[in-house]
């Protein structure tokens, strides 16, 4: 006979085994380390109030059971001993670095103060309110923003996802996104969701079993290229030069959807003369890709029906070129019969923060509490109209420049959330930027080098410490309650944007009502309700909501100008822009700038991401600091060779503008001729490397992912 299991107190307690003998609870909540199309089912382990292991909740079905390294060291991350556990008021000046414990009330009054007195100066948009990570109060920010009279909400959006949105509005009016599970052939653009949005990656692999076709594009080689039919090695920043060869195939060959394009485009005739600029060859030229893999890839995609694309959500639109590069990819969608059907790109609009799921929402009313005509014109809004035209917020790339300029009018104060001068290109004149305030706070979890330049930084809790609605693509949702009391006198972001609102905004009274009467309206279309929701701690399953059909577009059109597919885009043309969706060469490239080149002859990309961090938010976490300690540089063995560089050297990799010291990594993941570096690395900020105003000129977004670099050998 088999000896009864040991349950004693003892074993049970170091096996973290839940139950009232071990007074273990398992308590359901989610992460939000990285962003909110991810945001997986964690299973926390609490005792006496403490969380002593997580796991991915199994029943979720969106992370069914899984979680990354991140969310694995979620204890390291909320029990780190650099957060924030009280209000700080600075002591010294901007730059000190001091700072004083201060009472929430005293905080917030100073705040209100201070913005109420901004406002009566110069006027209410001399205020911006940003945005950065997490994302799960933006809605309730937005909406302070403009209850306030400021135009000037912005987020880190201007450089995230939100450019290959306005790209693919320019060209449909809405974006779609693939159905994996259907298609029979992918075309995965720029996009590694092993290391990032990781929810399409297990997807990927079941569709590689059952034989679907996998077309990769881009430089790096990914986890996803040994599974690919085809890969694409692009060049870095030459998408759109690939697309327009694709299409020239596509096209010369009669591959195209010509119901769809006579039907519903407008356009196509331009475009067609247009693309036979890029036959095969030309385009192997340009784009280092073989002619005879790039006509291979064009039939594949074009005759495989359905067909998705999956792009990145923004490596394609770091470039100086990206606006124009996204719509030339975005086009083959259409070009080939697969937009909004089944197994193609599937438009259906995000429900509540970002996710799709077929709930109606009140989001966008509830954030806009005040028409744009009402308020001045935003940031940025002079130099990139069309952004202004097609994304609900300010060009926040823009801040630093006109912080220093007050033109068209000054910017004096930022009330931040999680804000990084990191992700600005020439991160450094942001953080002088910043300095040239008059006011500035931020509310965060640690301590920041951003954090540090503010006059106020507030203290904020961590998904386990809070209560949210978190919406699922499965048609899940949950609403989280707190598995543990937040951290000192730190507290849900959502909860200081309230109080602030009762100083700021006392008018609106929806903000006044509170957080859950909040929810309650933007929910009211679906007749959901937050009560309800609560019933269900583990999660409830949106049985009866349908998802909208395919096909949309032939009973409402388009939400173009035209009403239809635009080859040629008429936002572009009216704001003077280019309605084609031309090729031009990243403004630093070896063919663009062949003096600069010789001097710097390496193509420099940035911002791919590595599994165990996601831009600065995870390098104070041990665990996850140890699986990758330094800032490395990956560089092709070839090139490293000719600079007599070994592995693990330290090298100085120097742009035009600046020069970092990183650590040498020889690998083949990257071409010869080009240097692949994670950003953000505290002490070695790649971004410093890039002037500020190396945008694209119809989005304003940085062009991260190709320059013009060097590589040396260093002590
Ligand atoms: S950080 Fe990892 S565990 Fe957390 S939400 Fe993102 S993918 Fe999931």
């Amino acid at each position: 006979m088999p000896s009864s299991p040991d349950l004693s107190l003892d074993r049970m307690s170091k096996g973290k085994i839940p139950g009232k003998e071990s007074g273990i609870e398992v308590r359901k909540t989610i992460c939000s380390i990285c962003n909110p199309l991810s945001h997986c089912g964690i299973d926390s382990y609490v005792r006496h109030g403490v969380v002593i292991k997580v796991e991915g909740t199994k029943e979720n079905p969106h992370n069914e059971g899984t979680i990354c390294s991140k969310g694995a060291a979620s204890r390291q991350y909320i029990y780190h001993p650099d957060r924030i556990r009280t209000a700080l008021i600075k002591k010294g000046d901007r730059d000190s670095g001091q700072f004083e414990p201060i009472s929430w009330e005293e905080a917030l009054d100073i705040i209100a103060n201070r913005l109420l007195g901004i406002k009566v100066e110069t006027g209410p948009e001399s205020v911006a309110f940003y945005a950065g990570y997490p994302k799960w109060m933006r809605p309730f920010l937005k909406r302070l923003a403009h209850s306030f009279g400021s135009p000037n909400y912005c987020s880190e959006s201007s450089t995230c996802s939100a450019g290959a949105l306005m790209a693919s509005k320019l060209n449909y009016g809405v974006a779609g996104r693939p159905e994996i599970e259907k298609s029979r052939c992918l075309l995965v653009w720029s996009t590694n969701p092993f290391y990032s949005n990781t929810s399409p990656a297990r997807k990927l692999l079941e569709v590689v079993e059952r034989g679907v076709r996998i077309i990769e594009v881009g430089p790096l080689i990914t986890p996803l290229t040994a599974h690919a039919h085809i890969h694409l090695r692009i060049r870095p920043g030459t998408s759109g030069a690939l697309a327009l060869g694709m299409a020239h195939v596509i096209i010369e060959e009669g591959l195209f959807d010509k119901d769809f394009v006579r039907d519903w485009t407008v356009g196509f005739e331009e475009y067609r003369v247009y693309v036979r600029e890029f036959p095969s060859h030309v385009t192997e030229q340009i784009t280092g890709v073989s002619a005879a893999l790039i006509k291979e890839a064009a039939r594949l995609y074009a005759t495989t029906k359905p067909a998705g694309m999956l792009n990145g959500p923004n490596a394609t639109v770091h470039h100086t070129n990206g606006i124009q590069n996204h719509r030339a990819l975005t086009a083959l969608i259409g070009l080939t019969g697969n937009f909004d059907t089944e197994g193609g790109n599937y438009v259906n609009p995000p429900s509540y923060l970002y996710v799709p799921n077929g709930v109606v929402t009140r989001q966008h009313q509830f954030e806009q509490s005040r028409p744009w005509e009402e308020m001045p014109p935003r940031i940025g809004q002079d130099l990139y109209p069309a952004w202004c035209q097609l994304i609900p917020e300010a060009q926040a790339i823009h801040l630093p420049s006109q912080i220093r300029t007050r033109s068209p009018y000054p910017v004096r104060a930022i009330l931040a959330f999680g804000m990084n001068h990191r992700m600005w290109p020439g991160s450094d004149s942001m953080r002088e930027g910043l300095k040239m305030l008059d006011f500035l706070v931020d509310v965060d979890l640690f301590m920041t080098d951003t954090a540090r330049l503010a006059d106020l930084v507030l203290p904020a809790c961590s998904s386990f410490e809070r209560s949210e609605l978190k919406f699922y693509p499965e048609q899940y949702a949950i609403w989280t309650s707190p598995v543990i009391e937040p951290l000192g006198d730190s507290r849900p972001d959502i909860d200081i944007i309230l109080d602030l609102a009762a100083r700021l905004a006392p008018d609106d009274l929806l903000l006044q009502k509170g957080y859950e009467d909040c929810m309650d309206w933007i929910l009211g279309p679906a007749h959901l309700k937050v009560a309800d929701l609560k019933r269900y701690p583990g999660g409830y399953e949106l049985k009866d909501i349908r998802m909208p059909p395919y096909r949309k577009y032939e009973k409402s059109g388009f939400s173009t100008p035209s009403g239809k597919m635009e080859f040629t885009s008429l936002i572009l043309k009216q704001a003077g822009l280019d309605p084609l969706p031309r090729y031009q060469e990243p403004r630093l490239s070896p063919r663009s700038a062949p003096d600069l080149a010789r001097e710097f002859p390496l193509i420099l990309t940035t911002g791919a991401r590595l599994p165990m961090y996601v831009h600065s938010r995870t390098f104070r976490v041990p665990w996850l600091r140890s699986l990758h300690p330094d800032p490395t540089v990956d560089i092709n063995p070839v090139d490293a060779e000719e600079r007599g560089i070994s592995p693990g050297d330290w090298v100085a990799l120097s742009t035009s503008r600046a020069s970092i010291r990183v650590r040498a990594n020889l690998t083949e993941i990257v071409p010869p001729g080009t240097i692949n570096i994670y950003h953000g690395y505290p002490g070695a900020d790649v971004n410093q490397l890039i002037e500020p105003d190396y945008v694209d000129p119809i989005s304003g977004y940085p062009g991260f992912k190709s320059l013009l670099c060097e590589v040396r050998k260093t002590t």
